[in-house]
């Protein structure tokens, strides 16, 4: 074949960047991108445009969507994922305890003191001080702090603050007056008011005498749950998370969230998910906001039971190291088919909170009848945590069309002592991904933080690796339920959209998806399993504009 007519060529030269003829506002080049799109699942480059990804290919094809304005991201053959989206989170509560003063590692009483003093200086008159957690144990000498350690330097703030196991907290003397606790006042059932020799209370409080207290601590306010929601919002993208599902921690989160994207603050998308024991006010809460994408009320949530290290996951046989106690069953429990129904007949997806394997069959069984009640239709009912599961509840998941939404890091923090309370046999089907995925369940991930740690790198090592976070179980704790990375990487962003009805959105880097993705320091899907809890974060880019940098970053030595 001869040269090309010179015409020809010429329209080759002028081709516009693409059919619309208009330049990608961004360009991402050179990374090695897993798309979680099964039709391409490796990819060089993408371009952005309007926010969304309109091209993704290789470096060749993603050039000729250059233009002189087009701003470029190299990503010198790092790893690149979809935005991580989070399917558990307490994100209020998560960024009030980032803006509390960091009491964990003070050494002795009088740095605990001096920490206090700083912070109280700078809090206006008067508001209550309640957030920092300390632990007595780190101190030399160990011993626990009173009314005297903290007088000095709260003035007049009223301060009480939890040990970081929040089963006790010490108060002020300003806080005791408060709460009408004096030496006359007799210990509350299941607490206890710690006394001195002489029979006075010395500030701290445990289990419900806190409550003396905390009842009288006036609610927060909108001010300061909106600088909660601020601080876990630019968490939220150190860590790579673009989008997390919220479940309700204060009342005033919605209003809280509205705030941030009405100044254009939000970085991270809010899928938020208000209490089911409200209903029917989750309909109006929906109705007092646009709902966007950016920040939409997506579904509710309800509770079963309580929690395992507390002893109050609803079990069907007692605890091995406490007979005859199987727990405890929510007290919304009764009626919840009922609220279940209504909710689902009104169009909101429902995520029930269940951790033992008795409220975990007793939930499935709801969703089931309330299905067949119902009538057939896409509802994508979900069980959060839904940690320990009887072999024969497990396959219900699929075939019930059931999300288990599970926190893998919860694994291998609970690891160190589950085994204890739950023996070995029924240890097997504890956080069980490996036969959760093996039966076809949709297996999606999150954090629960800030019960555990917002990273879905942490909570993806966990899933992986089931190694205990004590160290003693590097080989991993009931280490058949392993996953692969690349299994637990979907559990975090393709299924974790799905399991918010956000597949269409995000999720997967297609065409026509919102621009949300993440440069890893180090691959996932390729380095030892072991290693995976040291990758960063380089860099995470929302929308298509880059909302946190890692500083630290270093892609050369990759
Ligand atoms: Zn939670």
């Amino acid at each position: 074949m001869g040269p090309l007519p010179l015409i020809f060529m010429a329209a080759l030269l002028a081709a516009p960047p693409d059919a619309a003829g208009v330049p990608a506002e961004l360009v991402l080049k050179s990374a090695k991108i897993w798309t979680g799109d099964a039709a391409r699942p490796e990819a060089e480059a993408l371009a952005v445009r309007g926010g969304r990804i309109v091209a993704v290919g290789s470096d060749a094809e993603i050039a000729k969507l250059q233009g002189p304005s087009t701003k470029v991201i190299d990503a010198k053959r790092r790893r690149v994922v979809p935005g991580f989206i989070d399917c558990h989170t307490h994100m209020s509560m998560g960024g009030l305890d980032l803006l509390a003063m960091d009491l964990r590692k003070t050494k002795d009483p009088a740095e605990f003191t001096r920490i206090v003093a700083e912070y109280a200086k700078k809090q206006p008159p008067g508001v209550w001080l309640t957030d920092g957690a300390w632990d007595h144990q780190q101190w030399t000498p160990v011993r626990l702090p009173t009314k005297a350690d903290l007088d000095p330097a709260t003035g007049d703030h009223p301060t009480c603050l939890s040990r970081q196991d929040g089963h006790m907290m010490v108060c002020n003397t300003l806080a005791l007056k408060a709460g009408g606790v004096t030496r006359d006042t007799p210990d509350p059932a299941g607490g206890v008011i710690v006394r001195d020799e002489k029979g006075d209370p010395t500030g701290v409080l445990k289990d419900t005498a806190m409550e003396l207290v905390s009842r009288k601590r006036p609610d927060r306010t909108l001010q300061e749950i909106a600088a909660g929601l601020r601080a876990a919002n630019k968490h939220a993208g150190a860590n790579g998370v673009t989008s997390v599902q919220d479940l309700a921690g204060s009342s005033l989160d919605v209003l809280g969230w509205d705030a941030l994207r009405l100044n254009g603050e939000l970085t991270v998308r809010v899928n938020y998910r208000p209490l089911l024991s409200t209903w029917p006010k989750p309909l109006e809460t929906k109705a007092s906001i646009p709902n966007d994408e950016w920040l939409r009320i997506g579904g509710v949530k309800a509770f079963m039971d309580g929690a395992l290290g507390a002893g109050t996951a609803l079990m069907f046989a007692p605890f091995d190291d406490d007979p005859g106690n199987t727990g405890v069953a929510m007290p919304e429990s009764e009626g919840m088919e009922e609220r279940i129904a209504k909710a689902d007949a009104a169009g909101m997806q429902v995520e029930v909170h269940a951790i033992g394997d008795k409220a975990n069959a007793q939930i499935l069984d709801i969703f089931d009848r309330v299905a067949k009640k119902n009538g057939p239709k896409d509802r994508r009912f979900r069980v959060e945590h839904a940690q320990h599961l009887r072999r024969e509840d497990i396959p219900r998941f699929a075939q019930l069309g059931v999300i288990p939404s599970m926190q893998p890091y919860h694994a291998v923090d609970d690891g160190r002592w589950a085994d204890r309370k739950l023996g070995k046999e029924r240890a097997k089907g504890t956080y069980a991904f490996r036969s959760l995925l093996d039966a076809k369940a949709s297996l999606a991930f999150g954090s629960d933080w800030d019960v555990a740690p917002l990273s879905p790198i942490l909570g993806i090592a966990a899933a992986v690796t089931r190694a205990t976070i004590d160290g003693k179980q590097p080989g991993g704790w009931v280490p058949e339920q392993k996953i692969s990375p690349e299994e637990a990487l979907r559990a975090y962003t393709v299924t974790a959209a799905y399991a918010a009805f956000e597949e269409k959105e995000k999720g997967s880097l297609e065409i026509g998806k919102l621009a949300d993705f993440v440069i890893l320091s180090d691959d996932p899907l390729s380095v030892r399993p072991e290693a995976i809890e040291k990758i960063q974060v380089d860099a995470t880019v929302v929308g298509g504009k880059v909302v946190f940098e890692n500083q630290n970053q270093n892609p050369n030595q990759k």
